[in-house]
This record gives structure tokens, C-alpha cells and sequence, in this order.
């Protein structure tokens, strides 16, 4: 019996692929949804309540001044369409094809999960904020939510076109800086904790700020958990604390890790160094995640893990010099790395070569890769000019070759006008 579903499952599933490519859509839906199991294998228990109605006012401004969109100038020649990288066999975007979130089927062939796509957002406005949102087949993840407050706006708007049933499975906040938290937190009723059910909340162990912006990201947690939302630190996580498992399946084929990092239990004066780390893995395929974990913290993810060679790193730190140092690149050697920043913005650093992604970033992945995507260029800082550099980045697998597609262009770092203009390609660089 279970032979003939599997010979039928592999019927309708080449039966699917090949409507798929002629183009069948209406048809195809159809025959998704009467595929995909009703009920997925993975035990969020998200809330069941409705969306926001925290009435309590964000008395605190942070600003937030928005260019508002992404105007295409910058980040040198465009070259269009999608960028494959990487070996594997299963190149070419399928956009329909094995929804995630089903019972795993113990015979699935190594290479073929659900679809995986990553992306890293541009937010709109001058200032370095991070906000990933993860797509892996049906399940909805958000890693941090921007640098402003009206972010979730713009990260609303843009994982709407996603995510359809208002509900993000898994949220994770990587550490307490505002350009981490401010878009959950959100103006109004507006924050990303306000107008999605969020399943699971993971955040971070332990915190050393006093802002405003953090006082107001406790009192809606509180709010959200109030509301159903399940709320564990990342060490609770790790620890597997309250029957919870360290590495869970999100999706047909594609795991979640939480990883161990000492910060999560010891104190430092470095709150970048408290960043909550996961790891995501879809057969030999890995996507490493480190929030804005710097020197000491990358030291210990190293000594804690066993960490393999990466497909995708989100450069720590927004490509500080402070982060992805040579101790991690060397054991992860990414083949794609994408760093969530303005380039070339005095925000945080005047000192030219110093502003993200700086040089000593570039000298310590460019051994690696040259396939460096960047979100946004910053024109002038004080007078708000602020464009698309690759714009929002999405990398997309289905456990084979990864493919890029950037909103702007899908140039890579080192090609760009701002490149050549201001950074250096190392002579030991691929
Ligand atoms: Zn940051």
C-alpha cells in the first residue's frame, strides 16, 4: 500500500512539474492544496487570537526619517534576472511545487525539500537596520524587524506578499539594539507584534540596554505571550528546556538550529555580543544567521559548534570590522554572503574604509566569495539620499544550487561603482 501512494505521490508530483512548466496555474493550485497535508509535521501551537490590540502608546520617537522607497540608481550596472550559484543539481526556481509543512516523508531523496527562500530586505530609509524573513514552504520565520519603527510598515507590506494568513510561525529578535527590535515594537498599533500572530517568540538570554525602544519591545512580548504567543530564550532553546528540541523540522527537509554561543549565559559590556545565532539546513545546504555577533562571540560559536562549510551567511554585523572574523570565515567559507546595511553611511562610523561593509570585512571574505550582495547604498547621509544597492536580496534553494534575486540588480559587490570607488579587491581574493 504504501509503495502504490508513493508511485502515485511521484505521478502527480511529475504530473505537478509539468503543468508547471506549460503554465497550468488555476490547475495547479487545485492540485497543490489537495497534495499538501492539512496539518504540518511541526508543533508551533501559534496563538489563535487575533491580531494586534496592544492599546498602549510608543511614547518614545526614534525619528525615522524615511526616504521612502527604493529608487534604483545605485550599486553600479544592472545585469537583470537571476543569479545561480552554487553545485547541485536543482537550479532553476520551481515556483509551485512541494509545499512545505507536511508530514516528512522518510523517503525523500536527500536533494529534494521543500523551497527555501530567504529574504534579506531593504527597509526604505537611510538608516542600518536588519530584517530577514524566511520563507520555508509554508512556514513563516522573521529574524529582527529593522532599525525604525515605521519598518514594520515596510516589512508588512512587503511579507504580505508572502505570507497570506497573517500568521509568522517563528520570530526570532537577535539582540536588544534598536535597529534589531524597533520594527516589532512598531508606531501605534503598527508594530510587527501588533498585526501578525506570531507561533513562537525566540529571543535574547540576556541584555544590557535601558532605551525606551527595549522598554516598549518587553511590554508587547508581554502582550504577545499574553495572547498565546510561546516565548523562549535562545539558551532555553538550546538547552531544550520545557521538552523543546534543540534542531527542529520546519518545512519538508529544512531544519532550524539554534546554536550555542557563551554570551547567552556570561555577561558583556558588547550587546552585539549577546546576538542570538541559528543556523538553518536543508540537506547539505546550510544558512548561517549571527545577528551582529562580534569577535569574541564568533570565537565561542566556533569552540561551542561543530559548524560546517555555508552556503549563505548573513554578514554579521552589517559588515563591520568588528564581525566576520577570520576565526569563523575560515570554518564556514560561505559561498554567499549578504549584508543588511547602507553602504558607504557615516551612521555609525565617519572613517571611510570603516563604514559597512568595511574593508577588513571584505579582506576576510574575500578569500571565500566574491558573490557579496548588499540591500542599500547610502548617497549622502545628512542630506537623506538613500538608493537601492542589489535592493531586497532573495536567495532560493530546494536543497540544490542556490539562486539569487535582488529587487535592483543582482550585481555583485565588487562590480558596483561604489565598489571601485571606495574598497579594495585583496590580491588572495577568489
Ligand atoms: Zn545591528
Amino acid at each position: 500500500m504504501k509503495k502504490f501512494l508513493k508511485k502515485a505521490l511521484c505521478f502527480l508530483t511529475a504530473l505537478t512539474m509539468t503543468l508547471s512548466l506549460s503554465g497550468c496555474d488555476a490547475f495547479l493550485d487545485a492540485l497543490n492544496s489537495a497534495l499538501t497535508p492539512s496539518s504540518g509535521s511541526v508543533s508551533w501551537e501559534g496563538s489563535t487570537s487575533g491580531g494586534g490590540s496592544s492599546e498602549l502608546p510608543d511614547s518614545s520617537s526614534t525619528g525615522g526619517a524615511s526616504t521612502g522607497g527604493n529608487s534604483s540608481t545605485g550599486g553600479g550596472s544592472s545585469t537583470g534576472g537571476s543569479t545561480s550559484t552554487g553545485g547541485g543539481s536543482m537550479g532553476s526556481s520551481n515556483s509551485s511545487s512541494s509545499g512545505g509543512g507536511g508530514t516528512v516523508d522518510p523517503e525523500l531523496p536527500d536533494d529534494k525539500t521543500a523551497k527555501l527562500d530567504i529574504h534579506f530586505l531593504e527597509l526604505g530609509n537611510k538608516y542600518t537596520g536588519d530584517c530577514t524573513y524566511i520563507k520555508a514552504g509554508d512556514t513563516d520565520i522573521l529574524i529582527d524587524a529593522g532599525s525604525r519603527k515605521d519598518s514594520a510598515t515596510t516589512i508588512s507590506n512587503y511579507v504580505n506578499q508572502y505570507c497570506t494568513d497573517g500568521k509568522l510561525e517563528y520570530v526570532i529578535a537577535t539582540h536588544a539594539h534598536q535597529d534589531h527590535i524597533a520594527g516589532f515594537v512598531g508606531d501605534n498599533n503598527q508594530g510587527i507584534f501588533d498585526v501578525y500572530r506570531i507561533g513562537t517568540l525566540i529571543d535574547f538570554p540576556r541584555e544590557g540596554v535601558s532605551t525606551q525602544i527595549y522598554n516598549n519591545y518587553e511590554t508587547k512580548r508581554s502582550n504577545i505571550i499574553a495572547k498565546g504567543t510561546k516565548h523562549y530564550t535562545a539558551l532555553e532553546w538550546w538547552k531544550e528546556e520545557q521538552g523543546l528540541t534543540r534542531s527542529i523540522e520546519i518545512a519538508d527537509g529544512i531544519t532550524m538550529n539554534v546554536l550555542y554561543q557563551k554570551y547567552y549565559e556570561e555577561s558583556t559590556s558588547n550587546e552585539n555580543d549577546y546576538s542570538v545565532c541559528v543556523m538553518f539546513s536543508q540537506g547539505d545546504n546550510h544558512y548561517l544567521f549571527t545577528g551582529d555577533l562580534e569577535k569574541s562571540g564568533e570565537e565561542s560559536l566556533v569552540q561551542s559548534n561543530k559548524l560546517p562549510k555555508v552556503k549563505l551567511y548573513k554578514a554579521g554585523h552589517h559588515g563591520s570590522k568588528t564581525s566576520s572574523n577570520t576565526a569563523l570565515m575560515s570554518v564556514i567559507q560561505p559561498e554567499i554572503v549578504c549584508v543588511c546595511c547602507c553602504a558607504g553611511s557615516s551612521e555609525f562610523n565617519a572613517q571611510p574604509l570603516n563604514t559597512f561593509p568595511t574593508q577588513d570585512f571584505i579582506n576576510r571574505v574575500a578569500p571565500y566569495t566574491d558573490k557579496i550582495y548588499v540591500t542599500s547604498l547610502s548617497v549622502n547621509y545628512s542630506g537623506n539620499q538613500t538608493v537601492s544597492m542589489n535592493g531586497n536580496i532573495v536567495v532560493s534553494s530546494m536543497g540544490g544550487a542556490l539562486t539569487v534575486n535582488c529587487s535592483n540588480n543582482n550585481t555583485i559587490l565588487k562590480e558596483t561603482a561604489w565598489f571601485k570607488a571606495n574598497r579594495t579587491w585583496p590580491s588572495n581574493g577568489v
